[in-house]
Order: C-alpha cells, then structure tokens, then sequence
C-alpha cells in the first residue's frame, strides 16, 4: 500500500498537477530530497514548482541562470507571479551588472502578468506610466493604473481578514514566505560558521555581507548585487526591490519608521 502511494506519487502526471500549496515548502525543511522533489514536479511541466524552484534557485541558492530558465518556463506557461518575478529581474538588471537594467523588457512583462490580474504587476506597471520609465509617460493612464491596483489591494487585505489568513494560497506568497524564512535561518547561522566570509547563504558572492534584503517583510528578495534596490529617498535606510514593494511596505510600516527616521536625523536624538 505504502509502496503503491509512492510509486503513484512519483508518477509525472501527478506530479504535474501538483498543487501550489503541494509545493510551497517551508525553508526550515528544505534538503536535497526536497530539491530533488520540486525539480521531478518541475520537469513534469508543473508550472507552480517552476516558479517556486526558480525563485529559490535565483535569490536563495544563487544559481541565476537556471532560476531564471524555471521562471520563464513557469511564464511561458502563463503563470503571472513569474511574469512579474522577471519584470523585476530586468527592471534591477538582477545576477548582471546595471547595464542589464531593461525597463521597456520589464514594462512588457508587467503588462502580461497585470493582464493575468496580478495586482503588483499592475501597479508597477502604473508607476512606469506615470514616471516614464519603460514605456512613454501618460501620468493620467499611470494614476488611473494605481488607483485600481490600490482597489484591488484593499479587496485582498479584507478577503485575507475574512478568511483568517493572509494570501497563504497563492504562489507569490509562498515563494516569499520560504524566502523571507530562508533569510532568517541563515543570518541566524552566521555566527556558528566562518564570520565574514559569506557564510552558508549558498549565493557565492563575495559580499555577500553587503547585499540587502527588500525592506517589504513579506517580499524576501536579496539584491543580487550591491546598491541593486532602490532606496527610499526621504529616510535612504530603506531599500526596495521595485516600486510596488515600497508603496506596499509605506502603507503597512514604513510611513511610521521613515517620519521617525527623519526626526531623529533632524538632531532630535537624546
Ligand atoms: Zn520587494
Ligand atoms: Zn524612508
């Protein structure tokens, strides 16, 4: 019986049909037995595990070039967080130099995954418009963008409250979760391994020490390079993956800590 299950639960056209919470693991558990599970469903065409693969892949284990192959198998397929996960790698010029920043690839991207209704997407999508970056400035189009994505935002938080929990179900949430997570166990192991020297983050950059996490607790991307993320241009001690992030994280914390921040650097401090 015990054998049958595996044998069936190993069978591609399972695999294939996995669901997104099927695999949205939790960093804590993650092991090679857990890889080797997220590549078979990967392989089988499960489009929820190409996405949640290749996003540990890019930003958790550093290998950029199959993290981002995964993505653009899982967007391919018509999976709308990877549209707009490599929106914001070629918005960032992520695992290149800033000559690979691409808004108008990026533009284009978000536009797909807006279309597919992903709700970052679209107010990315409405900043480009309104700030001219990527496409051609149309502030008027740009607000009425915003407006809607801020609707959609708030529709989200209240259907969350409703059911008791925050977007667990869906696949952006989860690939953040596990990198939000994955980026707490390994700062919490530094201090056990070889200080300094990039410790057990798997990334392989050399500064690692000095890459950045995007300062929206629920996003979990790692800039891929330094000084990668945008920086909030009132306080500076904040740092963004993309537009979206920064407009979600100053609606849910930052308003607070930048105005403090600024108080503080007004000489204010006792
Ligand atoms: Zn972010
Ligand atoms: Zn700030």
């Amino acid at each position: 019986m015990c054998r049958r299950f595996r044998e069936l639960a190993a069978h591609p056209t399972v695999l294939s049909r996995a669901a997104a919470a099927a695999v949205a693991l939790r960093a804590g558990v993650w092991s090679d037995a857990a890889h080797r599970f997220l590549r078979r469903c990967a392989a089988a065409g499960n489009l929820h595990a190409c996405y949640f693969l290749g996003m540990v892949r890019f930003y958790c284990l550093g290998s950029r070039a199959s993290g981002v192959a995964l993505l653009a198998r899982a967007a391919a397929g018509g999976h709308a967080a990877a549209l707009y996960a490599l929106a914001v790698v070629r918005f960032n010029g992520s695992g290149g130099g800033k000559a690979d920043k691409d808004p108008h690839a990026g533009v284009a991207l978000c536009a797909r995954a807006a279309w597919l209704g992903h709700v970052p997407a679209l107010r990315e999508l409405g900043h480009c418009l309104q700030d001219g970056n990527g496409a051609r400035r149309d502030a008027a189009a740009g607000r009425h963008l915003l407006l809607h994505a801020a609707a959609r935002e708030l529709a989200a938080v209240s259907s969350a409250r409703r059911r008791g929990r925050a977007g667990e179900d869906d696949d952006g949430a989860a690939a953040s979760r596990f990198m939000v997570e994955w980026w707490a166990l390994t700062s919490a192991e530094k201090p056990a391994t070889a200080a300094g020297e990039g410790g057990s983050c798997g990334a392989g950059e050399e500064d690692a020490e000095e890459l950045r996490l995007c300062s929206h607790a629920r996003c979990g991307r790692r800039e891929t390079r330094r000084h990668e993320f945008r920086r909030c241009s009132v306080c500076g001690s904040a740092n963004y993956c993309s537009r979206a992030c920064q407009a979600l994280d100053w609606k849910r914390a930052h308003r607070g800590q930048c105005g403090a921040a600024r108080w503080l650097a007004a000489g204010n401090a006792y």
